[in-house]
């Protein structure tokens, strides 16, 4: 299917207003297809044009325009073209749409444990006309009401208030100008939650065969929902604008959550049906918020075009991560966002497909790939530089200005600054420009000088990678620490910053910059600092802990720290760190990045079995009721290798006290059994047997194709890519068990095969589920000049699928780390 273009959409939103969409959908007729038939009231600026529909029906029945019929048969690639176009003009459309099993249109899940069928929309980003006819593009907003049949025991969600009418016929009342990739519609027999929060009817909301483990979390759901309403209300100054405000867990959703106004979808991951971690219920707050904001953010103004996609995805988090750490119980939000997700967008910045948070979409596809790290994390990031630079209350009030100036319309970055601008009376276009409109990251790095025990000089020097030679102005603050602590607060730009501020003030044993990570910047610490640092580490701060352990893992990727010296560290941090957001993120850092990739093979066992041990230590030291224990207990079951211990547990002997054997964990012992030999496929049908629910099938999936076993990868790998009824999830759930890091030679087959099998691949799933297939099966063992030559090989190939190039691309790229960093420490 072609995808629209920048071009074309600016040329049909000249000629277009769009006043209304009425939609009738049958959702009883089979289990493949459902009945369509839209009404569309629209308005030609120009009269006898021509222009064209957006429609993707497995068959489309008819098309009448002001009266006459046109010929469906000139339906060509999901485009139906229109021509003699009166000024007001009326298109009933019927069709038959097909319902999806990856994730986008209507995604129809058949619930195994109870055999309930359960819908959901996701007309995002460019899947409406998989659902009904539509002029897509997010600049040409419109009214929708909804008219859907069901069977007669489901309930209806969706945008516009849901009324049901008669016997399984419900009535979507007529929404507010919205844009076509944010309409949602939820249907089956949904359970729900129901509260007002001044004023505004909450509902929760998910399939029935969970709803137990949802109806004990609705009190903290509401309770952050309520406060986060609050909480927009005051920052926005504009009032919720869509009525009721319900978040539906929905399952096999391929992102997070989406934000559809009034009718938030959440993957079903986030209703825990085992004990989640403290991580996990923090991610859960943050998502909350997140999509809370969107509703001003993203719904009630609108970016014109997929480039200023940042606009939506940068706020949110931010203010996802804000309002987390301030209003609710789960106050490390920001700390979580230094450990973990900044690190990230460093990752991504400095990539081949790095590119700047105002991103460039030429059409639709492209601003898929925009739905990434730097959008999202160093897009938060910058905002936080920039929140910095002009203080909260400069910020705030543009953003009152922004969004009572353009509420129901659409907008571009330049609507944005310019707003904040205004409001905070600071010139902000180099600022945009150099952080807006130019990619990757700078280093900072300071120098003193000291006699008799004083600084006599200080300067901070910045440079950038010779891809990308830019400077930036950074807004940060320096820490002194050491004997007497004390920080400022400076402005840094160009290549050589002076910083009189520090002039006269005792020399520092750890000079920081970048307290408080304000700044989106790597850092090198000075010899003496870095010295220093095993030492002061653990009496920092937590965001100044976070964000140094992000530095040491960029350190050991850039081949600047030896990753045993980090796997040391992070073994005696376990025995003082407190913060669960660190400890998490160092786990899983240590584990999945440094010892199975940055560390030499051989090494492996043995840094995996001092792990072990610490993590040992901490069970030992702790007591029941302690949340690092949980995190520890899981890190304790990804390294094990005595069989004998993993059985014992998986019956429920010898697990440390106050750590339930849940359905989580019972699958990750059994996950680890099988990727070590240790549980045949005939255990892992009988668990399976055991536990019919969405997730026992996708943990059984990821268990057998990780056993160590010739014929074990070679089912898996032929059902990843040639098994055309497998669902996104089971896909997913059947790549991420099949690399394991001990079994490089068993897979090493494989290898050459992902190379040359998965163009082919890409037709089969659609982008968004290739998208995160290449991230889950990209061999990213197999650390060899071999692999590398085998991707370079296949990027050759001009004709690739834009998700399956760029992220080899980047893999490639990080392979190549590892290749280089095992050399020189060989
Ligand atoms: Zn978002």
């Amino acid at each position: 299917m072609p995808s629209l273009t920048r071009a074309e959409a600016v040329e049909r939103a000249a000629l277009l207003t769009v006043r209304s969409y009425h939609i009738r959908l049958d959702l009883t007729s089979d289990d493949e297809v459902f009945h369509s038939t839209t009404t569309i009231d629209f308005d030609s600026a120009v009269t006898a044009a021509t222009t064209f529909l957006d429609v993707k029906p497995r068959s489309l029945r008819s098309a009448v325009l002001n009266g006459t019929p046109l010929d469906v048969a000139d339906l060509d690639d999901g485009r139906l073209p229109l021509s003699g176009l009166a000024a007001r003009n009326q298109l009933v459309v019927t069709a038959e749409m097909e319902y999806s099993h990856e994730g986008q249109g209507l995604h129809r899940y058949v619930d195994q444990v109870d055999g309930e069928v359960y819908l959901y929309a996701q007309a995002f980003l460019d899947a409406a006309p998989r659902i009904y006819a539509c002029f897509d593009q997010p600049d040409l907003k419109a009214r929708y009401s909804f008219d859907v049949t069901v069977p007669d025991h489901w309930q209806v969600l969706g945008t516009g208030t849901a009324s049901k009418v008669g016997p399984g016929h419900w009535q979507l009342a007529e929404t507010e100008p919205l844009s076509t990739y944010l309409t949602a519609l939820i249907a089956g027999p949904y359970r729900g939650f129901h509260t007002v929060h001044d004023g505004i009817p909450l509902g929760l909301h998910c399939r029935a065969s969970i709803a137990d483990a949802l109806a004990a979390d609705t009190e903290e759901v509401f309770e952050i929902t309520g406060r986060c309403l609050d909480e927009y209300h005051r920052i926005f100054g504009t009032r919720y604008p869509f009525g009721s405000y319900d978040q539906v867990f929905v399952p096999e959703f391929n992102s997070l959550a989406m934000e559809n106004p009034g009718c938030v979808s959440i993957r079903d991951h986030y209703v825990f049906q085992s004990t989640p971690t403290a991580g996990e219920k923090e991610d859960r707050a943050v998502i909350i918020a997140h999509e809370m904001a969107h509703m001003w953010f993203g719904n009630l103004v609108t970016m014109g075009w997929w480039d200023d996609l940042w606009l939506n995805e940068a706020f949110a988090d931010y203010m996802g991560h804000r309002l987390t750490t301030q209003l609710t119980k789960y106050s490390g939000a920001l700390t979580t966002f230094s450990a973990a997700r900044k690190g990230l967008a460093y990752s991504a910045d400095q990539r081949p497909s790095t590119h700047p948070v105002d991103g460039d979409a030429a059409d639709a596809m492209a601003g898929l790939a925009l739905f990434d790290r730097i959008s999202y994390f160093k897009g938060s990031a910058v905002l936080r530089q920039l929140a910095t630079r002009i203080g909260e209350e400069g910020l705030e009030a543009g953003l009152r200005a922004y969004i009572s100036r353009h509420a129901y319309g659409t907008t571009d970055s330049a609507d944005f600054l310019a707003a904040l601008q205004e409001a905070s009376g600071t010139d902000l276009t180099r600022w945009a420009a150099l952080w807006l409109r130019e990619s990757n990251v700078n280093t900072l790095r300071a120098e003193l000088t000291v006699a008799d025990g004083l600084i006599t000089s200080a300067v901070v020097h910045q440079t950038a990678p010779d891809s990308h030679p830019v400077l930036r102005p950074h807004t940060l603050r320096i820490g002194l620490y050491g004997e007497a602590d004390s920080s400022v607060l400076v402005e840094v730009d160009g290549a050589r910053t002076e910083v009189p501020g520090l002039v006269g003030l005792p020399a520092p044993e750890l000079l920081l910059l970048n307290d408080g990570d304000l700044a989106y910047a790597k850092i090198q610490l000075d010899e003496r600092s870095q010295a220093a640092l095993p030492g002061l580490l653990p009496t920092l701060s937590p965001l100044n802990r976070a964000m140094l352990w992000g530095t040491l893992l960029l350190a050991v990727q850039d081949d600047a720290f030896p990753a045993a010296d980090y796997l040391g560290l992070a073994n005696d941090m376990l025995a003082v760190e407190t913060e669960l957001p660190i400890i998490t993120e160092v786990l899983q850092q240590a584990r999945t990045e440094v010892a199975d990739r940055f560390l030499q093979p051989a090494g492996r066992p043995d840094a995996l079995a001092r792990l072990g041990l610490a993590c040992r230590g901490l069970l030992d030291r702790t007591q029941p009721g302690d949340e690092r224990r949980l995190i520890a207990f899981r890190t304790l079951v990804d390294c094990g290798t005595d069989a004998a211990e993993l059985r014992a547990w998986a019956e429920g002997t010898g697990i440390p006290a106050g750590i339930a054997l849940d359905s989580e964990i019972g699958w990750r012992i059994r996950y680890r059994l099988s990727a070590i030999g240790a549980l045949t496929g005939a255990g892992i049908d009988a668990a399976q047997q055991a536990d019919p629910s969405a997730e026992g099938e996708q943990w059984a999936a990821k268990c057998r194709a990780a056993r160590p076993d010739p014929e074990a990868k070679r089912a898996a790998w032929d059902l990843i890519t040639t098994a055309e009824e497998l669902s996104n999830y089971q896909v997913w759930a059947l790549a991420e068990g099949f690399w394991q890091p001990d079994q490089v030679e068993l897979t090493a087959p494989f290898v050459g095969r992902f190379f040359t099998e998965m163009p082919g691949v890409g037709a089969l799933r659609g982008d968004q589920v290739l998208d995160m297939l290449v991230r889950l099966l990209y061999p990213r063992y197999a650390a060899a000049p071999e692999t590398l030559a085998l991707a370079e090989a296949m990027l050759a190939d001009e004709g690739l699928p834009l998700p399956l190039r760029r992220r080899t691309v980047d893999f490639t790229d990080d392979l190549r780390h590892v290749v280089t960093v095992r050399h020189t420490n060989r």
